[in-house]
């Protein structure tokens, strides 16, 4: 049977207990997608508005989007309360049901370095002070990360657990376009490359079961990120939910989603492809409730997961 390293083993083999991630959504966040920079409408399975923050929210106004050039942030004092306030709420629960010991604070909704330096850094700044807070994740795009901001957290990395998770999704490009991503896959290549370059561990996202995507494709695209050399992936079903481009599409039968039995099969494809030492962070997920259009099996995320986990053993693995 071979182990697959998932983040709960890394963290107890690095750090000796219970580590979690929390999930941090700030107002004021967006993405170059949505906000036109590179595109409109965002990723075409993106549901924009099941993004937007609701947790701690104080005196923000929901019309205000920052941007790399925004002249100034006038609600960032609010944003550090709302910053502080999830974490405090989010390490509660996981403490409670986890028996969660330490934590990183986890910038996960939108584009969480698209905006000025400063804002970007008095935010992990606060987040890394934290009690028990060993460090940070940080979602985000590789077209939206500057040479300032690796810099920044490559310093960190020197003392705090720093990792930057970038949504690959796919190497084709006509996949890319087809999404409407708004980058190219040789951005993709540029800016993990430069990452990895500056000491910083990089967490890739991958999708299965993207519009025109054979298992070929899906498992090419598992091969381009151990190139490129992550630590770690995740990996999830494409699912389609309510008010998106993708619904359109779905009920206009023009894309058909991935089947649990194609999936699991790319998975077990894909866990036999990755090194030992790949954390491998996620690999399920769904909606359980009446967004989800579908698939059927991304309603039930246990039982999902169930599935997953009986393929998975009988492959001889163990997750
Ligand atoms: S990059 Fe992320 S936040 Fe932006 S549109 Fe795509 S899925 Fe949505």
């Amino acid at each position: 049977m071979r182990e697959i390293l998932t983040a709960g083993r890394y963290f107890r083999q690095k750090f000796g207990c219970n580590v979690y991630k929390t999930p941090i959504s700030i107002l004021g966040f967006t993405c170059p997608n949505i906000d036109g920079t590179v595109a409109r409408g965002g990723c075409v399975f993106c549901e924009n508005e099941s993004f937007s923050p609701n947790l701690g929210v104080q005196k923000i106004d929901k019309k205000f989007l920052l941007n790399p050039s925004s002249a100034s942030n006038p609600f960032l004092s609010s944003q550090l309360v709302q910053l502080e306030g999830q974490y405090n709420l989010t390490r509660k629960k996981l403490e409670k049901k986890f028996n969660a010991k330490k934590f990183l604070v986890y910038f996960q909704s939108f584009t969480n370095t698209y905006a000025p330096f400063d804002t970007l850094k008095a935010l992990y700044e606060k987040a890394l002070s934290f009690e028990d807070v060993i460090g940070l994740s940080i979602g985000t795009r590789t077209d939206s990360i500057s040479e300032e901001v690796l810099d920044y957290l490559a310093e960190k990395s020197k003392t705090k657990e720093i990792w930057v998770e970038y949504g690959i999704q796919s190497v084709y490009d006509e996949t890319l376009q087809r999404i409407n991503r708004g980058h190219s896959v040789q951005n993709v290549i540029d800016y993990i490359t430069l990452t990895k370059q500056k000491g910083i561990k990089v967490c890739a996202h991958l999708i299965f079961g993207l519009p025109g995507e054979t298992q070929e494709m899906m498992l090419e695209s598992v091969k381009k990120a151990i190139e490129l050399g992550v630590e770690s992936i995740k990996i999830h079903p494409l699912y389609v939910v309510k008010r998106t481009a993708l619904a359109n599409d779905f009920k206009a039968k023009r894309f058909t989603p991935i089947s649990e039995q194609e999936y699991i099969d790319t998975l077990l494809k894909t866990f036999e492809m990755i090194p030992e030492k790949m954390m491998v962070q996620r690999i399920s997920a769904g909606v359980s409730d009446e967004t989800l259009l579908a698939p059927k099996w991304c309603e039930n995320k246990h039982k999902q997961m169930f599935n997953i986990k009986q393929a998975i053993k009988q492959k001889g693995f163990v997750y």
